[in-house]
């Protein structure tokens, strides 16, 4: 009788009963008891479907306390997978899939410091009167770019769709063929533009655009030129494009708004970092760009958002625009990117403070010591594993600098007992998460991308998660 699956259905325990059980009593104090029935339900249907169809034996139904354990640890599972810590051992020190730029810690703390409690977000202290909520950046803003006037919103995305909006629905945006780009996720320049009820007019070609390509696309019909920084690719070669100075004279003689995208936000030279040429939003401003947009995320290395700096007038018809207060950013997020714009008033402080840039300020010297040192450390740790130190080269991501590596350091784990991919895995899944790359059957993490207190917690997780 114990192979018909009626009988061991008899078996089974009810769900009652389960719930009944201390270790899901207790369970229920910690996760609620919507979430232990549901587990509980969950778990019975699953050995009843599997006595069913004769993959489950009768004699092998769990009893009551591994069953408990299984559906608690399941639950603890399940606790655990909000947004977690992650160590970014991937190389590339602004990745979106991790949350992009760290914030410097005077940013965090001003985030926190706003989140927990009432702030001045929209309100004029002195006066007591409602003011724009842009208003509290605005000044530093204008301080660090040279602009005029300046706004925020959720992200650059957000400030390319609200400027495409405000300046040209209806009408025709002015576009070198070069710059039609696709920068990922659901942003290609082309179909931005068609949301946002604006037309799309492509000047010159893919390699070579000039300024009197645009001067002779330029009618009744053009509501704005729009010059976007070509971030995440590269053309060499026989190429041209028109020199933002003078394009800007031809957009002031026409009478037509000259906007540019710049991407990564830059407020500084990155050449310092030996990065390549990367656009800086003074010195759009400083060519006579009328509006200059970018994200906070990227190398400005603040919060999630899309700052916008240039003319006066220009800034109030985008602040007025409805859509504006769709992609309005909160006070967390304006007290973050307050405490980082801060610190670029120095730029040898923000050097320091904001991770972004002390991560690229590294010499390489220093993560070649951290890297032997944590490798020395591991071989003496780890069996059944080869532990390398070996050069290699970071990439600042993001979709800025795509072909920029910076010289670098990474551990290399190869083994040929033992699963990478599984090992890769268990990292990912551990506490906190070590995010790595495999390549080529090699475990590569390196060092780039991590404060310096956590090489420990790096080594500690490669030990754990190839104990498992
Ligand atoms: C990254 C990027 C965007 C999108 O910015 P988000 O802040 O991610 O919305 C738009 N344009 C350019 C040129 C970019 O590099």
């Amino acid at each position: 009788m114990s192979n018909n699956p009626n009988a061991a259905l008899r078996n089974l325990p009810s769900i009652t009963t389960l719930l009944e059980h201390p270790t899901l009593r207790e369970a229920a104090e910690q996760y609620g008891q919507v979430a232990v029935t549901s587990a509980v339900r969950s778990a019975v249907d699953h050995l009843r479907s599997d006595l069913q169809t004769g993959e489950q034996a009768i004699a092998q139904i769990p009893p009551p306390q591994q069953l408990a354990d299984q559906i608690a640890k399941t639950l603890l599972q399940q606790d655990a997978s909000g947004i977690r810590p992650v160590i970014n051992a991937t190389g590339i020190l602004l990745h979106t899939g991790l949350g992009r730029a760290p914030l410097a810690k005077e940013a965090a703390e001003a985030a926190e410091q706003a989140a927990r409690g009432y702030c001045n977000v929209e309100l004029d202290l002195a006066s007591g009167q409602r003011t724009q909520r842009s208003k509290v950046v605005e000044r530093l803003l204008c301080e660090l770019t040279g602009a005029e006037a300046a706004h925020v919103v959720n992200n650059n995305a957000g400030a390319t769709g609200l400027i495409l909006a405000t300046l040209a629905t209806g009408r025709e945006v002015i576009v070198s063929h070069g710059e039609l780009i696709e920068i990922g996720g659901g942003f290609r320049v082309p179909e931005v533009i068609s949301a946002y009820g604006a037309i799309l007019r492509t000047v010159g070609t893919t390699n070579r655009t000039r300024v009197d390509d645009y001067a002779n696309a330029i009618g009744e019909q053009t509501g704005a030129l729009l010059v976007v920084h070509p971030s995440n690719y590269h053309i060499t070669g026989f190429t041209e494009h028109a020199d933002l100075q003078e394009l800007a004279a031809l957009a002031r003689e026409q009478k037509v708004p000259l906007v540019h995208d710049i991407g990564s936000g830059a407020l500084i030279d990155f050449r310092q970092f030996g990065c390549a040429d990367e656009p800086i939003a003074s010195a759009s401003i400083k060519a006579g760009v009328d509006l200059v947009f970018f994200s906070g995320d990227k190398l400005l290395g603040g919060p999630q958002c899309g700052i916008i700096v240039g003319q006066r007038d220009l800034i109030e018809q985008v602040t007025r625009h409805p859509l504006s207060r769709a992609l309005r950013v909160d006070k967390i997020t304006l007290a973050a990117l307050h405490a980082t714009l801060k610190l670029y008033r120095t730029p040898e402080k923000a050097r320091q403070a904001i991770p972004l840039l002390r991560f690229l300020s590294t010499p390489q010297e220093d993560l070649k010591n951290r890297t032997d040192r944590l490798a020395e450390q591991l071989r003496t740790k780890l069996e059944g594993w080869e532990v390398q130190s070996e050069p290699d080269e970071a990439f600042v991501g993001g979709g800025s600098l795509p072909q920029q590596g910076v010289p670098s350091y990474s551990l290399v784990l190869t083994s040929a007992e033992h699963c990478v991919e599984a090992l890769a895995g268990r990292l990912r899944a551990g506490e906190p998460a070590v995010v790595g790359r495999v390549q080529q059957g090699r475990l590569v993490l390196n060092l780039h991308g991590l404060f310096e207190e956590q090489d420990e917690l790096l080594s500690q997780a490669v030990v754990a998660a190839t104990a498992e």
